[in-house]
C-alpha cells in the first residue's frame, strides 16, 4: 500500500498543477489501499496569505481529493502523525537539527547579507558554481566556543546542513516515472533553519515525510534539481529515502511554443476559474486523469458504463515531457458527461453551483425547481442527447427565455434572421397555430399538425420536396416552426420546439404569440 501526500503552502490560491498532482497522488495511494494525506507547508511565514490554507482544502474537495488523514482547517486535522501544520512541528525540526549538530553535520553560519553578496561576487569573477560550499562556507568550520559566543552576545544567525558531497560526482536514481537519472551530486551547505526558527522546506519535507510514513514523495519536476540535496539529508539523518515520482509540469501552447500554465497569464492556472465558470466536477476530472495517463481515453472509450474511479493509473504511462493543457479538450469532455448525467442530478449541481456565484439564477431555479429541471430534460434521456453545456453557467444563456418575458426583442417588421419571409405569412402562420393549438399532441402527431399546417400556408411539409421545387413553395416546414421558434424564444436556434411548448405552457405560449402578433 502507498502512502502518498500533498503539501501545498499556504500562499494564494490553488493552482491547476496542484490540483492535478493532488488528484493523481490520492487516487495512486487508494488505488492500492493505502493513505493519502495533506500536510501544510506553511514556513515561509512572509509568504503566507491569511486563509489560504483552509480555502486550498475547500477547492480540492470539490473534486473529490479528500485527505485521509492531515490538515483540515487551521483548527482540525486527523490522523495519528500530526500535527500537519508544519508552523506546529518547531520542536521536532529542532530535535532533528542537534542530532545533526551533535553528529558534526551542522552548524550556525553568521553571514550577513553584503557578505553573501560578496561571495557571489567573487564567485562570479572566479567563474566558479555560486552557492554555499565547500571553502566558501565560510563558518563550516567555525570554532563551537566562538559560535557559542556570538549566539550569546546576540548574533543572528542560521543553521546550514554541512554536506559531504562533491559537484564533480554523478549519483544514481530511481524517478517511478522517469526511471533511471543521473545526478551531479549535492555540495551546498543549504540553510536548514531560517533566522524566525522556522526550517526550510528542504529540512522540514524531509522529516515530515520520515515521520508521516510517506511511501512515495509525488510532486512537480521543478523539484527534480533539489533531490541530491534532500537524498543526501535522508542519509545523513538516517532515515529511509521513500520512492519518488516527479510529475510533468502542465503546459500550454502559444504561438506554437510550450511553456508553463502561468498565473499571470492563464486565467486556467487558478482552480477557482473552473469553480466560478461551473466546469462539473466529473468532467474536470475526467479531463485530469486523460492528461495523467496516455492510456485513460482508450480504457474510458471502452468502458463508457465505468466510473472513472475504476481506472488504475500507472506510473509508467505518465508523459515525461510535461502535460500539455487544452481548455477545448476540458469544454468537450465535459459537454459529453454533462450531456448523459440525469435531469435531477444536474438540477442539483447546478442549484449548488448558484447559490455561490450566481445569485439571480439560483432563485429562479429554486422557485420551481420542477419546471427547471423539466427544461434541463429537453432532449436529455435520448440515445443521441444534446450536448449544449460545457459549464453550468452556459445553461442560463441557452434556457433564459422560459424565465425572461422580455426574451423577444425581436420586431417583426425586422425580421433579419430571414428576410426572404414576409410578415403577411409569417402573421398568418402564428395566427392559424394559436386557432389550433393542441397540447394533448404527442411529439410525432404534433409535427404531423405542423406539416399540415405549412401546407395550408403555402410551404412545403417537407425539405426534400421543397429543394425539388422552390418555385412551387414559400419555403418548408422548418421555416414554418422557425417562426414560432422566433416567437416563444426570440433564438433562431434552441432546444426542441415540441418541448418547449409543452413546459411554456398554454397561456405563455399563446400570450407570447400575441406578443409578437400586436
Ligand atoms: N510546499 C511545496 C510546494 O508547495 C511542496 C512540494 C512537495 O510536494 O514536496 O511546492
Amino acid at each position: 500500500a502507498m502512502v502518498t501526500r500533498f503539501a501545498p503552502s499556504p500562499t494564494g490560491f490553488l493552482h491547476t498543477g496542484s490540483l492535478f498532482t493532488s488528484l493523481i497522488s490520492a487516487r495512486y495511494a487508494k488505488q492500492s489501499g493505502g493513505v493519502f494525506y495533506i500536510r501544510l507547508e506553511d514556513t515561509d511565514t512572509k509568504r503566507e496569505i491569511a486563509g489560504s490554507g483552509e480555502s486550498l482544502i475547500k477547492q480540492l474537495a470539490v473534486f473529490d481529493v479528500i485527505p485521509d488523514e492531515g490538515y483540515l482547517s487551521d483548527t482540525e486535522e486527523t490522523g495519528n502523525y500530526g500535527p500537519y501544520k508544519q508552523s506546529n512541528r518547531a520542536n521536532i525540526y529542532k530535535t532533528c537539527i542537534k542530532h545533526l549538530m551533535k553528529m558534526g553535520r551542522a552548524y550556525p553560519c553568521f553571514c550577513t547579507q553584503e557578505e553573501l553578496a560578496e561571495l557571489r561576487k567573487e564567485q562570479e569573477a572566479n567563474k566558479e558554481i555560486p552557492g554555499y560550499y565547500g571553502k566558501y562556507a565560510k563558518y563550516r568550520d567555525f570554532p563551537i566556543d566562538d559560535a557559542i559566543a556570538k549566539i550569546k552576545a546576540g548574533d543572528p544567525y542560521i543553521i546550514r546542513f554541512k554536506s559531504m558531497g562533491d559537484h564533480n560526482n554523478k549519483i544514481k536514481f530511481h524517478d517511478e516515472i522517469r526511471g533511471d537519472l543521473e545526478l551531479t551530486e549535492n555540495d551546498q551547505d543549504i540553510v536548514i533553519l531560517k533566522g524566525d526558527g522556522l526550517p526550510t522546506y528542504h529540512f522540514a519535507h524531509l522529516c515530515d515525510d520520515h515521520f508521516m510514513h510517506t511511501t512515495h514523495i509525488t510532486r512537480g519536476e521543478e523539484w527534480l534539481p533539489s533531490l541530491p540535496i534532500h537524498l543526501e539529508l535522508f542519509d545523513t539523518m538516517g532515515f529511509e529515502r521513500p520512492k519518488y515520482a516527479h510529475f510533468p509540469v502542465i503546459m500550454k501552447v502559444e504561438n506554437g511554443n510550450r511553456r508553463k500554465l502561468s498565473k499571470r497569464k492563464d486565467v486556467e492556472a487558478a482552480v477557482s476559474y473552473f469553480l466560478e465558470q461551473g466546469y462539473p466536477k466529473y468532467g474536470f476530472i475526467e479531463y485530469l486523469l486523460t492528461i495523467a495517463n496516455s492510456n485513460y481515453e482508450e480504457w474510458r472509450n471502452a468502458n463508457l458504463d465505468k466510473d472513472f474511479y475504476d481506472f488504475k493509473l500507472s506510473f509508467d504511462k505518465m508523459s515525461l515531457d510535461g502535460a500539455l493543457f487544452d481548455l477545448e479538450k476540458v469544454a468537450s469532455i465535459s459537454k459529453e458527461r454533462m450531456a448523459f448525467r440525469k435531469a435531477k442530478d444536474l438540477c442539483e449541481e447546478v442549484k449548488e453551483w448558484a447559490k455561490t456565484y450566481d445569485l439571480d439564477f439560483y432563485n429562479k431555479i429554486t422557485q420551481d425547481e420542477e419546471f427547471f429541471t423539466k427544461i434541463l430534460n429537453i432532449e436529455r434521456e435520448k440515445e443521441k442527447p444534446r450536448k449544449d453545456y460545457a459549464k453550468y453557467s452556459d445553461i442560463y444563456p441557452i434556457i433564459g427565455f422560459f424565465y425572461d418575458d422580455e426574451y423577444n426583442k425581436i420586431d417583426l417588421a425586422n425580421l433579419e434572421w430571414n428576410p426572404q419571409f414576409n410578415k403577411e405569412d409569417i402573421k398568418a402562420v402564428l395566427e392559424d397555430y394559436k386557432n389550433t393549438i393542441d397540447l394533448s399532441l404527442d411529439e410525432e402527431t404534433w409535427f404531423n399538425s405542423m406539416k399540415e399546417l405549412s401546407l395550408r400556408h403555402g410551404f412545403a411539409d417537407n425539405v426534400k420536396v421543397w429543394k425539388k421545387d422552390k418555385e412551387a413553395y414559400k419555403g418548408h416546414v422548418g421555416d414554418v416552426t422557425g417562426f414560432l421558434r422566433i416567437a416563444l424564444s426570440g433564438r433562431g436556434v434552441c432546444p426542441n420546439l415540441y418541448y418547449i411548448i409543452q413546459i411554456l405552457g398554454k397561456e405563455k405560449t399563446l400570450e407570447r404569440i400575441n406578443k409578437v402578433l400586436a
